[in-house]
This record gives C-alpha cells, structure tokens and sequence, in this order.
C-alpha cells in the first residue's frame, strides 16, 4: 500500500503560515510585495505567472506585474529591474524564465541581486545553500523538502538517488538533501546504469523532463517517490518523469502530478518573499 503525497495539502498549510505571517506584518505597517516580469507571451509563462500573483492574493502579499513585450531589449529590461532593485517597497523580483533568445538570461539573473532574488537563483544565493546559511530557498528542491517533512520522512542516513543536475532542481536537491544528512547520488544523461543507481534509492527525485521515464523496474520496493517532472503529453494532459500507475504499487510514497511539487514551489516562492521583506526590515 502507498500513501499519496497531497502537495495541494502541504502547498495550502504553508500558505496559511506565510498569510498569518503576513497579517502581523501588515499591523506593524510592513506589506510585503513580490515584483514579477514576464517578457513575451509565451502561454506556459503566462500561466505560471498567473498562478504566483494567486498565490499573493491568498497569502495577503502584494503583487506587481510587469508584462514587455517580447521585444524587449536586454538593456530595458536591465534598467527596469535596477528600478526595481533601488525600490524599498519592493522585497522580490521574479523574472519568468525562459526568455525570448536576443535576452542573456544569465545577466537577467546577475542582475537581481541576493536579498531580493526570491527565486534562488543568484550566485551568492546558490552559494549559501551549498554552505548550509541561507535564508532564499531554491523553491521547487525546498518544495520536495517541506513535502518530506510533511509527511514525518526522515532523509538522514537514506540513499537518496536524484535524476537530473539541472541548477533550478537537479543540483539544489542534491544541497538540500546532503543537508539533512542523506547519502546523495546525483545522476544525469552520461550516468551509466542507471537503473543500478535508482534501484538502490531510498528517496527517488526524478526532475528528467521526460514523461513516464522512471518505470517500475528502476525503483526499489518501499521507496519514496518524487517527481518533480512536468511534462506536456499530445492530447495536453500534464504528466510527470515517473510511470505513476507501475511504480505506485512498488513504493511507499509517491507524489502525483499534478498536485505534487508543482503547488509546492509556488508556495516556497511565498515564503522566500517573506523572508526577503524580514530581512530587509531588520526583522529576525
Ligand atoms: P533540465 O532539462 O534543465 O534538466 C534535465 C536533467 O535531466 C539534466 O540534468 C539531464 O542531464 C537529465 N537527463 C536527461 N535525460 C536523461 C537520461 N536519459 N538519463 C538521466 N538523466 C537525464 O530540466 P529541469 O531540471 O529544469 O526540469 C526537470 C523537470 O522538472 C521538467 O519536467 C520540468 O518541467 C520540471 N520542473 C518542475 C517544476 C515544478 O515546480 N514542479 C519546477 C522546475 C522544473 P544532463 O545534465 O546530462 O543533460
């Protein structure tokens, strides 16, 4: 028997935390406001963007949106996110990834400096995770974390296997459960055997980006499961990297998608912002 992992459950408990959070901040007449960036009109953008500026409504965050065109130079949207950076009513700026291909999405994330970088993504950010000191959590690796604890799943002495070493999951994962004293193989496309590896696994994180890649066989019996994947199938339906209806009757927690980590990631987002406006208001 497998428990189900209800990310849409542990995504709304962290909400309500960051919104009561909130409210005592607003008494003391500090609003917390999260700045997104989204250029083009890329849908699968648009739709993730629509859903943070949700996620501030209900957490009582304020949201700022700006929408460029696709057009957009490098340089305006540069300049736009140096505004926002001299901005004191502003704790976090988001820039939706990808960006259209004239933009250097490298700059774009050199340019939103640590203490407002709500997504985790800076250099001094990355660094501070892999030291154990940080107060921006990589949000969907968080995500997967807030979800294990949710569910009383220790990582210390576990094998935990991550497929994928992407900087936005892969790597961060691989931080963050190194951190909680798991035993960590992190593998990827050059990995040999790969089976060898997942079927040694205690805690599985497949963030592939290839629908139903992880199949019963690589997984070992007992396991826990995360599938941090999010992949669009023909007929438009999402699907996760994990063979969800083979490998659920191997393990003992499986996460679904969606409403696994995708809830999740969006939450930390809220508690990174939060963070964010703590600390720049000297608050502990
Ligand atoms: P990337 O494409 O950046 O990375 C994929 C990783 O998978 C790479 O490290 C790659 O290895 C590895 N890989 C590819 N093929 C194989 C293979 N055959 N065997 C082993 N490893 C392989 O993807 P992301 O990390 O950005 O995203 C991964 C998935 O997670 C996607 O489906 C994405 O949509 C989803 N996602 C979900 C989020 C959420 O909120 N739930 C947030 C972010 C992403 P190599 O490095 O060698 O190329």
């Amino acid at each position: 028997m497998f428990t189900l992992i209800d990310g849409k459950e542990v995504s709304a408990h962290v909400k309500q935390q960051v919104k009561q959070r909130v409210e005592q901040l607003r008494q003391q007449g500090i609003e917390p406001c999260l700045a997104v960036i989204i250029v083009g009109d890329d849908p699968a953008s648009r739709v993730y963007v629509n859903n943070k500026k949700k996620a501030c409504a209900a957490t009582g965050i304020k949201s700022l949106e700006f929408a460029l065109p696709a057009e957009t130079t490098q340089q305006e949207l540069l300049a736009l996110i140096d505004r926002l950076m001299k901005d004191d009513s502003v704790n976090g700026i988001l820039c939706q990834l990808p960006l259209p291909g004239h933009i250097d999405e490298k700059a774009v994330i050199d340019a939103i400096k640590a203490e407002k970088d709500v997504d985790g993504f800076s250099n001094e950010n990355v660094g501070k995770i892999w030291l154990g000191d940080y107060d921006i959590s990589p949000c969907t690796p968080m995500g997967v974390i807030e979800l294990l604890d949710y569910y009383g799943i220790s990582v210390e002495g576990k094998n935990c296997v991550v497929v994928g070493r992407s900087n936005i999951v892969g790597k961060p994962m691989a931080a963050l459960l190194l951190e909680r004293n798991g035993t960590v193989t992190v593998c990827h496309s050059r990995t040999k055997e790969l089976a060898r590896f997942t079927a040694a696994a205690d805690i599985l994180v497949a963030a592939v980006g290839k629908a139903k890649f992880i199949t019963a066989d690589m997984v070992k019996p007992g396991a826990v499961v995360i599938d941090v994947g999010m992949n669009r199938l023909p007929d438009g339906k999402l699907c996760g990297d994990v063979d969800f209806d083979s490998v659920k009757e191997k393990c003992s927690y499986i996460t679904p998608v969606p409403g696994g980590c995708g809830p999740m990631t969006i939450a930390v987002l809220m508690k990174n912002t939060l963070a964010a406006c703590e600390k720049q208001n000297d608050i502990q």
